[in-house]
């Protein structure tokens, strides 16, 4: 049976406590073990899918078409464990599958109760799917102390107790603040924190501190003494120079020996981490640069394009060159922003994926300054939706080309999807569709035309990849499309909706329908990500 490590945060949010669970996962894995990393959130939305991207970061999508909080994708970049709808829960998803049971009648009577419906339903989810698993790593968003978080730790310190005696530890995530004016790191917080913890009835086995100075032996001591924890379960946590450097920090640091340590595992191998000193190497000896201009509408918050930003240090690792990214404001241009002197710098512009009107012109005036100017254009999703409004505007004579998504158009260039084929069978949508979890979701196969320039970048014809719209290019333009130079060498096996289209007489311009930034790993980057930094280094070299 698996092994359980619950991860809890203290003190403040914004501990990073997922990347600190994917590099523990990344080094239980180098160990060997087969891992899954969990994530519990304690808000009331039954999932992030209908939140804005500047209250949450980005929508993670999973291949079976789960929409997830961001930190599923640390998981997946430092793992390469495909992610799935059980992997994150939240409050409100228990909460609605409680009172639609009760709804039903099926709890025959009973008076419907926080404990134990509420904490049942929540470990019902830690142990569901974890065959074949070595360690599950449950993270429980939040911070000790929230009102909204209690049923989660309770629930964590029922399934403690379920679970065989050496099956399950605790992990708590805090934070040592340094005072300047002291000169001093400060330990209180941690005290105060563990005791809240353990208030709960958890005491923790391994706390990992997070601290912008080394932490002294002396302090090290004290808080293992005042927090009950053996001096070596102290594990400090520096600040990192680059998250793909955390996995070695911590297992220089002894964590993973730790956690071994605890569940009384002595014969495990050494950790292989050849992948993370290479990913490093590339890192931090790059044989160049390029600047990549991301011209967007949610710029203001990096969390909100996580994944994107990954994919692209990612292309910049494939090709050994340091990706500088410049966000752009695609609203701005339409306010009177100099487009040309804010594009003419970049090796490569990226439109990413996105929802609304607001932007749109600014984001299409970029795709044709790409277009035009012969600079590597990326279109992901609503990008790729924009290069073909811009294409029929400007090369199609289409001028009144848009989407639905922005109102009532003539020429529906993009449009709502109504019908399409999933692995559950047909799928039927209308205007009046409720907004949340009804878009076309998860994983869906393409085929690539034989001779495309795409077909080339994956070698292959046959792909998958992940989804998230609600529209999508009509494949009735397709004509004029294409003879406005902008080819379909992507569509539904079915033949109806358009995934990718090219320009081959560019020098590197794709639009894709599908979000390949979800797939890309520092060790495996996208092909689309490798080879579109690629040709941003061949720009480089022209301007
Ligand atoms: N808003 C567009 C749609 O729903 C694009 C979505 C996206 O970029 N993820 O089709």
């Amino acid at each position: 049976m698996a092994r359980y490590i619950f991860i809890t945060g203290g003190v403040v949010s914004s501990l990073g406590k997922g990347l600190m669970a994917a590099s523990l996962a990344a080094l239980l894995q180098a160990r060997g073990f087969r891992v899954r990393i969990r994530k519990f959130d304690p808000y009331l939305n039954v999932d992030p899918g209908t939140m804005s991207p500047y209250q949450h970061g980005e929508v993670y999508v999973t291949d079976d078409g789960a929409e997830t909080d961001l930190d599923l994708g640390h998981y997946e970049r430092f793992t390469g464990v495909s992610a799935r709808q059980s992997d994150n829960v939240t409050q409100g998803r228990v909460y609605q599958t409680i009172i639609q049971r009760e709804r039903r009648g099926d709890y025959l009577g009973a008076t419907v109760q926080v404990i134990p419906h509420v904490t049942d339903e929540i470990k019902a989810f830690a142990l569901a799917d974890t065959e074949d698993l070595d360690f599950v790593l449950c993270e429980i968003g939040g911070t000790v102390g929230d009102i909204e978080s209690l049923p989660f730790m309770e629930a964590i310190r029922q399934l403690h107790n379920d679970l065989d005696r050496g099956q399950s530890i605790f992990v708590h995530v805090t934070l040592v603040p340094y005072i300047a004016a002291a000169g001093e790191l400060k330990t209180k917080p941690t005290q105060h924190s563990v005791r809240e913890l353990t208030s709960l009835g958890i005491q923790p086995d391994i706390l990992l501190c997070r601290c912008e100075k080394p932490l002294p032996e002396s302090e090290r001591r004290k808080i293992a003494l005042f927090c009950n924890v053996r001096p070596e379960a102290v594990i400090p946590a520096l600040d990192a120079s680059s998250i793909y450097a955390v996995p070695q920090q911590y297992h220089d640091e002894g964590l993973d020996q730790e956690v071994l340590r605890a569940f009384g595992i002595t014969d495990a191998p050494a950790p292989e981490l050849e992948r993370w000193d290479d990913i490093m190497d590339r890192q931090l000896n790059p044989e160049g640069e390029v600047t990549i201009g991301v011209v967007g509408k949610y710029v203001g918050l990096l969390d909100a394009y996580k994944s994107l930003h990954e994919a692209l240090h990612h292309g910049g690792l494939a090709n050994r060159v340091k990706v500088n990214i410049k966000w752009i404001d695609a609203e701005l241009f339409e306010k009177g922003d100099d487009l040309v002197a804010s594009l003419e710098p970049m090796h490569g512009i990226l439109v990413p994926g996105g929802f609304g009107v607001r932007g749109s012109e600014g984001k299409i005036a970029s795709v044709r300054f790409a277009r035009e100017r012969n600079v590597p254009f990326f279109g992901i999703c609503l990008g790729m939706q924009m290069a073909c409004i811009e294409g029929a505007r400007n090369t199609a004579g289409i001028e009144h080309a848009s989407t639905t998504e922005f109102g009532e158009t003539s020429e529906p260039v993009v449009g709502l999807i109504t019908e399409w084929m999933s692995s559950e069978g047909l799928q039927k949508r209308t205007a009046e569709t409720d907004l949340g979890g009804t878009m076309r979701l998860g994983a869906y196969p393409a085929k690539l035309t034989g001779n495309s320039v795409v077909a080339g970048i994956y070698n292959a014809t046959d792909i998958s990849e992940r989804h998230r719209h609600r529209y999508e290019v009509n494949a009735g333009y397709r004509e004029p499309l294409e003879k406005g130079g902008l080819i379909f060498s992507g569509m539904s096996p079915d033949g109806t909706l358009p995934e990718i289209v090219e320009r081959p007489d560019h020098p590197w311009f794709v639009g894709v329908q599908f979000h390949p930034e979800l797939k890309s790993k520092p060790f495996d980057p996208h092909p689309l990500f490798a080879s579109f930094i690629e040709a941003a280094v061949k720009q480089s070299r022209l301007v």
